[in-house]
Formats: structure tokens, C-alpha cells, sequence
């Protein structure tokens, strides 16, 4: 699978409400003016880790589970606030990824974030289904 939607920081870019605007053209519909393509391919200053981290900056590391400070502070700050907001931890996201693989855990998050009744793709800042409009947080009972 293609890793542009595997970023360093441990989130899946494929459920970024970001990169969903951009991929189904819904600025107008969502009011929003800015999407991204993906963390590899942006390789900008996402709002996450990049902007704020020399070694990612410099690309020294695929993952943040390869560096030595793993998991760092930035990274813990960054997680508390996805689990809190979203449920979604990215240290957890990180540790499965070295455990299974970055293929694997691609397609993990492709299922989990595939819904159910319509089999769209669901936002997992909006909590919604960007094909179908249904409500949905698929990390909330875990
Ligand atoms: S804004 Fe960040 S998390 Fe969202 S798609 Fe772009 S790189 Fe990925
Ligand atoms: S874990 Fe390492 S690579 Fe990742 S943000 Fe922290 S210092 Fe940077
Ligand atoms: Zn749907």
C-alpha cells in the first residue's frame, strides 16, 4: 500500500479531514478552503509533528518509533490531545505498526474507517462518514 498516508506522527492520513475535503472536492459543502494530499506527498509542516521536530524536518526517521526519544513529549501532548478529541491514540498507532508492519496496519485503518453501511470513507475529526453523512466514531468502544 502507499505510505503517503502513513505519517511519522503515528496518525492515518487517509481519515484526515483534510485530505477527505481535498479527495471528494467537499470545500464548498464543509466550508473549508484548504486540503492536503497526504503527509509524504505534502511533505509540508503538518499541523502535528513536522513543523516542530528537527529529525523529521531532516527526515532522519520513517516513523517516530524508530528514534531513540520515542515517544518524545511533542508526541505525548499530540496523543493525549487525539485521545481526548478523538479517541484515537498515535503512540498505539505507531507501536502496531512496527509490531505488523506499515502495509498491515494500512489496511487495518483502511477497515476500521470504512463504513459500514455504505461502505464510504468516514472523517475521524468529524466523526462522520464523508459519503453517507452517517455519525460515526469507530474508536469509541474501544
Ligand atoms: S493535514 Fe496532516 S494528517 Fe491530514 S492528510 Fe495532511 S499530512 Fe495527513
Ligand atoms: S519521537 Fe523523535 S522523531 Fe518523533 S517527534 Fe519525537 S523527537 Fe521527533
Ligand atoms: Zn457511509
Amino acid at each position: 500500500m502507499d505510505n503517503n498516508l502513513a505519517p511519522p506522527c503515528g496518525m492515518y492520513c487517509g481519515t484526515c479531514r483534510a485530505y477527505l475535503l481535498l479527495k471528494k472536492d467537499l470545500f464548498k459543502k464543509k466550508g473549508y478552503k484548504t486540503g492536503c494530499k497526504g503527509c509524504r506527498i505534502q511533505n509540508k509542516n503538518c499541523a502535528h509533528l513536522k513543523r516542530d521536530c528537527q529529525a523529521l524536518k531532516k527526515n532522519e526517521f520513517e516513523f517516530c518509533f524508530e528514534c531513540q526519544k520515542f515517544p518524545c513529549q511533542r508526541l505525548e501532548r499530540l496523543d493525549n490531545r487525539y485521545k481526548t478529541k478523538y479517541n484515537v491514540s498515535f503512540i498505539s498507532n505507531l507501536k502496531r505498526n512496527k509490531e505488523i508492519g506499515t502495509n498491515n496496519w494500512l489496511e487495518e485503518q483502511v477497515e476500521l474507517y470504512t463504513c459500514p453501511d455504505c461502505k464510504g470513507e468516514i472523517c475521524v475529526h468529524d466523526a462522520e462518514c464523508y459519503d453517507c453523512g452517517k455519525n460515526i466514531n469507530q474508536n469509541k468502544s474501544k
